[in-house]
């Protein structure tokens, strides 16, 4: 038996859709409610402390449920990601790169966003996925430049001089990158 009542649930580790642990915290103070945030990469999961454990279970997943819910409505789709990128397009290059298709794609692991000028097509790395808006943009600006200028000369450059969070997103993307130890720097057709 656990020292404190009150806690004797929290190191059980629950699993949930995802990877992360889930923590219980019972409060004597909740009544009814049940919340649930995350915190790290665990999830934590408040319930009233008298609450059975039969209930818990059933709440756990209910509250892990809504959570990767709400995430992945945050995620925009694919239709969204196009959008976005027209409007980029008319804000910074106006209106001259015109996408026919922007997607998200999940095999591409060494770079961030890749284009097919010939196709005007552009793909996005699902591990833009969660990250600041700033950066997202910043690849679909890029990717978006490439339909217009091929390579990274001064020309390319100078587009993207317009937008003016490039420095900034570049630099969150090489901290990924180092985070991660790639091997390749936010990329896009051809290096
Ligand atoms: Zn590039």
């Amino acid at each position: 038996m656990p020292a404190d009542p009150q806690r004797s649930v929290t190191d059980k580790p629950h699993r949930g859709a995802g990877t992360s642990a889930v923590e219980v915290r019972r409060s004597p103070r909740r009544s009814r409610t049940v919340s649930a945030y995350r915190e790290g990469d665990r999830t934590v999961v408040l319930i009233p402390a008298r609450m059975s454990e039969a209930e818990e279970r059933r709440w756990v997943g209910v509250m892990l449920d809504k959570l990767a819910a709400q995430e992945s409505r945050s995620v925009l789709g694919d239709r969204e990601l196009t959008e976005r990128s027209l409007r980029l397009s008319e804000q910074y290059f106006d209106g001259r790169a015109r996408p026919s298709s922007v997607r998200w794609v999940t095999n591409q692991n060494t770079r961030w966003g890749s284009c097919t000028p010939s196709e005007g097509s552009i793909r996005l790395s699902h591990r833009l996925q969660g990250m600041p808006e700033y950066v997202v943009d910043y690849v679909l600006l890029h990717e978006l430049a490439h339909l217009l200028v091929p390579g990274h000369g001064p020309g390319f450059w100078r587009l993207l001089e317009a937008y003016p969070r490039t420095e900034r997103a570049r630099g969150y993307l090489e901290g990924v990158v180092a985070a991660d130890r790639l091997p390749h720097l936010p990329g896009d057709r051809e290096e």
